[in-house]
C-alpha cells in the first residue's frame, strides 16, 4: 500500500453538488474525529444552514469572507480586499497543518476575478505539511490548479430545478 498523504480536491464544472460535496466530507471527517476548516469565499444572500450548524461545532473552525464578494457586488477594491484577508487566512490555516483537511468554497470565483493569483494558491499547495487535504471548489477551475489536483471532479448540469423556475430550497441549496 502507498504511505498516505495530503491530496487536492477540486470539484468544477456548471452541475449543482460542488459546495455540497465538500460539505459531505466535512461530515465524515469530523465522524473521524479530525479537524477540520472551511473557509467560504463568497456571502451568499441568505444565511445558510452549514454555517448556522458549523457554530455549534467546536472543531470545525467555519469562516465566511468579511464583508462581501456576492454576485451583486459594486464595489470590486472591497470585494479585492476580502478576498485578499480569506486567503490569507485560508493560507495560515493550510501551513499550519492543525487541520487535517482545509475547505477552499468558491475560490476559483476570486481567482478568475484575479483578487488571488493562481500561482500563490498552487506554491501554499506546494509547501502545505505533508498530511494536510485541501478541498477546492467553484466552476471553472483554472488548469493550473486541476494540473497539481490529485482528484478533479467536474459536475455536469444534466437537470436543474431553476430553469423550470423553481429557486433554492432551504436544506436542498442553502
Ligand atoms: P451546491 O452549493 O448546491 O452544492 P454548487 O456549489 O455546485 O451548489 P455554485 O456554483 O456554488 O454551485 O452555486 C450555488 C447555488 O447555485 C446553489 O443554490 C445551487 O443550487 C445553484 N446552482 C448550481 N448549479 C446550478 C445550475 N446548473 N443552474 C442553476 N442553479 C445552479
Ligand atoms: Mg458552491
Amino acid at each position: 500500500m502507498s504511505t498516505p498523504r495530503g491530496l487536492v480536491l477540486v470539484y468544477t464544472g456548471a452541475g449543482k453538488g460542488k459546495t455540497t460535496a465538500a460539505l459531505g466530507i466535512v461530515f465524515r471527517a469530523l465522524g473521524r474525529g479530525l479537524r477540520v476548516a472551511v473557509v467560504q469565499f463568497i456571502k451568499g444572500k441568505w444565511r445558510t444552514g452549514e454555517r448556522t450548524f458549523a457554530e455549534q461545532l467546536p472543531q470545525l473552525t467555519f469562516l465566511v469572507m468579511g464583508h462581501g464578494f456576492t454576485w451583486e457586488s459594486d464595489d470590486l477594491s472591497r470585494d479585492r480586499m476580502a478576498a485578499r484577508a480569506a486567503w490569507d487566512r485560508s493560507r495560515d490555516l493550510i501551513l499550519s497543518g492543525e487541520q487535517a483537511i482545509v475547505i477552499l468554497d468558491e475560490l476559483t470565483y476570486v481567482i478568475q476575478y484575479g483578487f488571488v493569483p493562481v500561482a500563490e494558491v498552487i506554491a501554499t499547495l506546494r509547501e502545505r505539511p505533508s498530511h494536510v487535504h485541501v478541498v477546492i471548489t467553484g466552476r471553472n477551475a483554472p488548469e493550473e490548479l486541476t494540473a497539481v489536483a490529485d482528484l478533479v471532479t467536474e459536475m455536469q448540469a444534466v437537470k436543474h430545478p431553476f430553469t423550470e423556475g423553481l429557486h433554492a430550497q432551504p436544506g436542498l441549496d442553502f
